[in-house]
C-alpha cells in the first residue's frame, strides 16, 4: 500500500491539497500549514498509508506548488 509523505515544515499554506482531498487534509489554524489527517509525524514529516487510486494521488503530487508531497 502506498504512503503519502508530506514535508510539513516546508508547506506554504496554499490550500491546494485541501481543495483536492478535503477528506484527507485540513489547514491548521495554528500555523497556517496543511495537516495530513491521521498521519504519523516524525521530524516534521507526515506519513499516511493510502488506497491505490494512483490518478488521484498523482493529481495531489502535482498540485503542490512547492513539491513537498510524495507518494512512495
Ligand atoms: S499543496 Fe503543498 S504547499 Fe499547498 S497547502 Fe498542501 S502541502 Fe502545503
Amino acid at each position: 500500500m502506498p504512503n503519502i509523505i508530506q514535508y510539513r515544515n516546508k508547506c506554504i499554506g496554499c490550500g491546494a491539497c485541501v481543495e483536492l482531498q478535503p477528506g484527507l487534509w485540513r489547514m491548521s489554524k495554528k500555523d497556517g500549514k496543511a495537516t495530513l489527517l491521521n498521519a504519523t509525524i516524525k521530524n516534521s514529516i507526515a506519513i499516511l498509508p493510502v488506497g491505490k487510486d494512483m490518478q488521484k494521488l498523482q493529481e495531489l503530487i502535482t498540485s503542490c506548488p512547492v513539491k513537498i508531497i510524495q507518494v512512495i
